[in-house]
């Protein structure tokens, strides 16, 4: 595996590559999540490139840029082991100058749910995927269905831009009790951790519901906010896949999500029904 810390080596690196290159975006701290991503792109490129990059623009003022877990050297024997070919670990100051031409997420999709509770994040997001995605020029990029919206408004950047990068979903993965994986699950304490599983079970009643042929979200919405009873929500929603909000679940064609903070942790979750 070569690690390699400057954007423009790496862009002439991938120059040298023939065939199909996949690439993996994450900010580290790497669990079994990140390695399906990284599995799958193994499975189906010639060549697969990882990036690792704590994204300071995606990071509101108070959020936790600053104490975001970092392993850069677990991470590296991971994707050694893994048979990663590529592992590109930036600076801020390799991959920003100052003044930067922004990015602006779009003002409607970009702004609702996470974008509301985090405005401008979807903004630091795609300019970062903008510019990975320009650095590696990869035949798949891989995204996680955890960050669900991410996922959408990148697959729209990507149409939009006209890139010629296809963008691979990759399902959800979890811990044997339910928890989905997320580096931010390191803060929790024990007793957080039995809280936080509340969030998979609510949405794994909204499943058990909509199998049991309830489509009335409202519905499904008033089970889950019993179950979710003892967090502190930012939002419960059920949307079809353009992230347009559903008074009924159309099977195939929705998305049911929860944000909200356990202690002072906050984790997202979702599930694809
Ligand atoms: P992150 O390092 O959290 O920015 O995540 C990097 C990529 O891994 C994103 O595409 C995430 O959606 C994906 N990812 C994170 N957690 C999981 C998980 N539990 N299952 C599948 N993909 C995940």
């Amino acid at each position: 595996m070569k690690l390699v810390h400057s954007p423009q080596e790496l862009k002439s690196l991938r120059k040298t590559l023939k065939g199909s290159v996949g690439f993996v975006p994450t900010m580290g701290a790497l669990h079994e999540g990140h390695l399906s991503l990284i599995k799958r792109s193994k499975l189906e490129n010639d060549h697969t490139i990882v990036s690792i990059f704590v994204n300071p623009t995606q990071f509101l003022p108070g959020e936790d840029f600053e104490k975001y877990p970092r392993r850069y050297e677990a991470d590296k024997k991971i994707c050694e082991i893994a048979g990663v070919d590529l592992l590109f670990m930036p600076t801020p100051q390799d991959m920003y100058e100052k003044d930067e031409v922004g990015m602006y997420a779009p003002k409607i999709k970009g702004y609702i749910l996470e974008g509301h509770f985090r405005p401008g994040h979807f903004d630091g997001v795609l300019q970062v995927v903008n510019k990975l995605l320009h650095i590696t020029n990869p035949t798949r990029a891989y995204f996680g269905k955890k960050d669900a919206q991410q996922l959408y408004l990148v697959q729209k950047m990507v149409r939009e831009f006209f890139l010629d990068t296809q963008i691979v979903p990759c399902d959800i993965v979890r811990d044997q009790d339910g928890l989905a994986l997320s580096s931010r699950n390191v803060y929790l304490s024990q007793k957080e951790r039995q809280k936080a599983l509340l969030i998979a079970k609510s949405l794994k009643k909204a499943a058990k519901m909509v199998q049991s042929g309830v489509i009335d979200a409202e519905e499904i919405k008033k089970r889950m906010y019993d179950i979710l009873e003892p967090i502190k929500l930012d939002y419960v929603e059920i949307v079809d896949r353009e992230f347009n909000q559903i008074d009924q679940i159309k099977i195939g064609d929705t998305i049911i999500l929860v944000a909200g903070y356990v202690g002072s942790t906050r984790l997202i979750d979702n599930i694809w029904i």
